[in-house]
């Protein structure tokens, strides 16, 4: 066993409702938002295509999911070569590290932010370095003060899990003109389609001037299944699909996932009822956000 696991453990998920009403002794509804799942579910054409693909669940999907990149590629207006998919976010992740990290590496990142960089990391034995938050919120200049020569990977969540702060389209891009230019630069937008201000980072853009910017979304957030990927240079991809597992995505996901892409109404309504209850977050007095333990 690699030595590194000793400090690591599995991934604890939340509890399942059932376990919860049955731990607490709760009564009636209740409905889990630790994971950021969303509850409404994916759009009904998601049902349709998947019982359409019955038929075929015997063969393997097609490698490398061809049909949703089609489909994707365009939605973003990028190469299909230039898009890498994974079964979640954090395969992609996985695969990133492991492509990438050797003994000797250093992977820059903030501290409170999504663990798998963290994770990963540790297992493909590089080091990490957990900038502190600055403002409850990512210190970019801190994250730029350590990079340094072993930097082999920096991660940046945007906006951040767990703490809902976001950087701005400036910030991003005077950070990016001031790393290196060998350093890849991935940054984690899980949330994006959740974002309402008007100054959030256009990052596919900002892609156009930095080769190392490094664009990671899902669907498994606000389209509601578990696809995700990453958009990079297309020899960034070429080197990472060698460490694909070669059917990683099932062909119920791909299909599902070009369905959801393509219901942007739908999307649309769930973003909009997500604003509006935020809104009504926010009213609640910050010190009754949290059950008392
Ligand atoms: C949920 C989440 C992921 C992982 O997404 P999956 O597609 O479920 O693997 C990655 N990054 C962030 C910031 C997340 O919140």
């Amino acid at each position: 066993m690699k030595k590194q696991l000793d400090q690591l453990s599995a991934y604890g998920p939340g509890l399942s409702p059932d376990t919860l009403k049955k731990k607490y002794g709760i009564e009636g509804e209740l409905y889990k938002l630790a994971s950021n799942e969303n509850l409404y579910g994916p759009t009904p054409k998601v049902k349709e295509v998947i019982k359409a693909q019955l038929d075929n669940l015997y063969y393997y999907p097609e490698s490398g999911s061809p049909a949703l990149k089609e489909v994707l590629s365009k939605h973003l207006h990028v190469d299909a070569s230039r898009i890498l998919f994974g079964a979640g976010l954090d395969e992609v992740i996985l695969m990133i590290s492991r492509a990438v990290l050797t003994k000797g590496d250093t992977v820059v990142t903030s501290e409170a932010t999504f663990d798998q960089y963290y994770h990963n990391a540790i297992v493909e034995s590089a080091e990490v370095i957990q900038v502190p938050l600055k403002n409850g919120g990512y210190d970019l200049e801190g994250i730029l003060n350590h990079i340094e020569d072993t930097t082999a990977l920096v991660w940046l969540c945007n906006p951040n899990n767990p703490t809902g702060t976001y950087f701005s389209h400036d910030e991003l891009h005077h950070f990016l003109e001031r790393v290196p230019s060998h350093i890849p630069v991935l940054i984690d937008e899980a949330y994006v389609e959740f974002v309402t201000v008007n100054d959030f980072p256009d990052t596919l853009k900002l892609q156009e001037a930095f080769n190392n910017a490094f664009l990671l979304r899902t669907f498994s957030k606000a389209y509601g299944l578990r696809v995700g990927y990453v958009v990079a240079s297309s020899d960034a991809i070429e080197k990472w699909n060698i460490i694909r597992p070669p059917f990683n995505v099932t062909r119920l996901s791909e299909y599902a996932a070009i369905a959801a892409l393509e219901d942007q109404i739908y999307l649309n309504e769930i973003t909009q009822i997500n604003a509006k209850e935020r809104e009504k977050f926010y009213q609640i007095p910050q010190s009754e956000h949290f059950l008392p333990s």
